[in-house]
C-alpha cells in the first residue's frame, strides 16, 4: 500500500478545540487520509466559571495523534511535520520543575474576571490596552486569567517571581509535553490573544505586564507561525517528528481558506459566526467594536487581521429545533424555510445572549417582529436564517468601512455553511460572491497548511491549486430589495436593543 512508501510525506494537525481535541493526518496533496476526535470534561465550579484539566487535554490529545497514526500505520518518520491549532486565549500555569499544572486551564469563556477588567476600564486603562494591543480590556483574553491564578493559588506568586512557573496558552502547553519541556513557545497569533503582547513592537510588553501584575519570567518565546520549532520527545507519540507551526484557531481558520492576501475574509457558521479580514501588513484600528489582531507571520512577513464573532449564529436554528420543536434536524431548515418565498415581513433578532459585534449589548434579548395573522412556521424558519446572514452582513460591512477596501468574496465554513439558502441569501444581502470549499475542516486544514510551508512541503500557489470550490453564490436579489430588508432588520436591532434592566 503506497499509504507505507518512504516516497510518501504526511502532515499531522492537532486541532485542540473547545470542546474536543481533534487529530487529522494529510497526505502531501493536501488529501486527509486520517481522523480521530475525543472530547473532554468541561468544568463549571460556579456560575460564569470555565475550566479544562490541562492534563486532560493533553492526555486526549495525544490519544487522537496516536490513533491516527494506528489507523494510517505510521511512524514517527512518516510524518514531515505537525501543525497545531488551538482554542484561543485560555489559560494554563505550570511548574517548570514538574510540568504539572498549578491549577485547572481557565478557559476563554470563562467570566470571573470580568469585575476586575471593568475596575481597569474604570481608571481609564482601556485606550492605552487598545492601542498596543487591538483589543478590549476584557475577561474573555488571558491577562486577568493569569493574575487571577497568581493572586489566587496559594503561593503562585511567590513561585511565579523566583522564575519557578511557565504561563502558557493551550498551544504552549501542548508544545511542552510534545517537547517533553524542552520548548516553552508560542506564536504571534496566540501572543496576541493575551493582551500582554504589543502587535506593532511585535514583544511583550512591559507596561502591560505590569498593568496586570505579572512577572515576565511566566512567558513563552514568541515565534512565527510557520517555522520549524524543534522536534516532538515524547514517549507517546514518539521523537524527532518536526514541529513546523502554530496558530490560533480563528487565524488557522482564515490561512485554511487561502484568505492569504489583503481585503480576503471568511466567515464561520458555527453556535457562533466568527468572521475575519485579512488586512495584510496594514493594521487597521477599529473604532466600532472590531478587534484587530495577527493573523500570522510567515517568514519576516506580518499579516494582521480584523476580527468580528457574532454571539448566536447557528445556535438560532438550535433554539428553533430544541425550544420550539419546530424540526427535527438542524438542516430540515433548509427545507422548511424554502417552501415560503419571502420572509413575509417577518424579522428574527436572535440576541439570545445580548448582542456580540458590531452592536455590543449585553442587555438585549431575542425578539421577532413583523408577525401578522398570515405567519407560518416557515417564515420564522426563514427569518432566523436570515438574521444569521444579516448579522454576519453587519460585521462584513464593517470590515469594508474601517479597512477602506470593500469585500467582493466571502469564503465560508463551519456547521451551517451547508445550507444552501443561508450562503444565497449571504451572497443577496452582502452583495458578494459566497464561496463555499469542498473541504470544511479549515482549521486543521490551516495548519496543516503553514507546516507544509514551514517544511518547504508545499509553496502558497501550490496549496492555491489544490484547493477545490464546492459551490460559489452569487447575488441575485435586486440591490433595491436587500436594502429594504436591511433597513427593517436594523429597526428591528435597535428595538430589541437594552431590554433587560
Ligand atoms: P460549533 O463548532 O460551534 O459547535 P458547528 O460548526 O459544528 O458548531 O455548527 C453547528 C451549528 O450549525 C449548530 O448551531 C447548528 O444549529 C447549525 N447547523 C448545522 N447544520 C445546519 C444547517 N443545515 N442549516 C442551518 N444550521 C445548521
Amino acid at each position: 500500500m503506497s499509504i507505507k512508501s518512504k516516497a510518501m510525506r504526511y502532515i499531522l494537525a492537532i486541532d485542540q478545540g473547545t470542546s474536543s481535541s481533534r487529530c487529522i493526518l494529510y497526505d502531501q496533496q493536501a488529501n486527509t487520509v486520517a481522523m480521530a476526535q475525543q472530547s473532554f470534561k468541561q468544568h463549571f465550579p460556579h456560575p460564569g466559571w470555565v475550566e479544562h484539566d490541562a492534563e486532560e487535554i493533553w492526555a486526549s490529545q495525544a490519544g487522537v495523534i496516536q490513533q491516527v497514526m494506528m489507523q494510517a500505520q505510521l511512524r514517527p518518520a512518516d510524518i514531515a511535520g505537525i501543525g497545531i491549532t488551538n482554542q484561543r486565549e485560555t489559560t494554563v500555569i505550570w511548574e517548570r520543575s514538574t510540568g504539572k499544572p498549578i491549577y485547572n486551564a481557565i478557559v476563554w469563556q470563562d467570566r470571573r474576571t470580568a469585575d476586575d477588567c471593568i475596575r481597569l476600564k474604570q481608571a481609564g486603562f482601556e485606550s492605552m490596552v487598545k492601542a498596543k494591543t487591538g483589543l478590549l480590556l476584557d475577561a474573555y483574553f488571558s491577562a486577568t486569567k493569569i493574575s487571577w491564578l497568581l493572586d489566587h493559588v496559594e503561593g503562585a506568586r511567590e513561585q511565579a517571581e523566583r522564575g519557578e512557573l511557565a504561563f502558557g496558552t493551550i498551544d504552549s502547553w501542548l508544545v511542552w509535553k510534545l517537547t517533553n519541556g524542552e520548548l516553552h513557545i508560542t506564536d504571534v497569533s496566540n501572543a496576541a490573544r493575551t493582551l500582554l503582547f504589543n502587535i506593532d513592537t511585535m514583544q511583550w510588553d512591559d507596561e502591560l505586564l505590569a498593568l496586570f501584575g505579572i512577572p515576565s519570567s511566566l512567558l513563552p518565546e514568541v515565534k512565527s507561525s510557520s517555522e520549524i520549532y524543534g522536534q516532538t520527545h515524547n514517549s507517546k507519540i514518539g521523537a524527532g517528528i518536526p514541529i513546523a507551526a502554530i496558530a490560533g484557531d480563528q487565524q488557522a481558520g482564515l490561512f485554511g481558506q487561502l484568505c492569504i492576501n489583503a481585503g480576503m475574509a471568511k466567515c464561520t457558521y458555527g453556535t457562533g459566526s466568527f468572521l475575519m479580514m485579512n488586512t495584510g501588513q496594514q493594521r487597521v484600528a477599529s473604532s466600532h467594536g472590531l478587534l484587530t489582531t495577527i493573523a500570522w507571520q510567515i517568514g519576516n512577513e506580518i499579516h494582521y487581521a480584523l476580527e468580528g464573532s457574532v454571539f448566536v449564529g447557528g445556535a438560532v436554528i438550535q433554539w428553533l429545533r430544541d425550544g420550539l420543536e419546530l424540526f427535527e434536524q438542524a438542516s430540515d431548515s433548509e427545507q422548511l424555510a424554502g417552501s415560503v418565498d419571502d420572509n413575509g415581513g417577518v424579522y428574527f433578532v436572535p440576541a439570545l445572549t445580548g448582542l456580540g459585534a458590531p452592536h455590543w449589548d449585553p442587555h438585549a434579548r431575542g425578539a421577532i417582529f413583523g408577525i401578522t395573522r398570515g405567519t407560518t412556521s416557515a417564515h420564522l424558519a426563514r427569518a432566523a436564517l436570515e438574521s444569521v446572514c444579516f448579522q454576519v452582513d453587519d460585521v462584513l460591512q464593517l470590515f469594508s468601512v474601517e479597512s477602506g477596501t470593500p469585500i467582493v468574496q466571502l469564503r465560508i465554513d463551519g456547521g451551517a455553511a451547508v445550507n444552501n439558502l443561508l450562503a444565497q441569501f449571504q451572497a443577496d444581502i452582502s452583495g458578494v460572491e459566497v464561496v463555499r470549499p469542498t473541504n470544511l475542516e479549515t482549521t486543521a486544514l490551516g495548519a496543516a497548511y503553514l507546516a507544509g510551508i514551514a517544511i518547504g512541503l508545499w509553496t502558497i500557489d501550490e496549496l492555491n491549486q489544490k484547493w477545490r470550490i464546492d459551490r460559489s453564490f452569487q447575488k441575485k436579489m435586486r440591490p433595491l430589495e436587500a436594502e429594504s430588508l436591511k433597513r427593517y432588520w436594523l429597526k428591528a436591532v435597535e428595538r430589541a436593543k437594552n431590554w433587560v434592566e
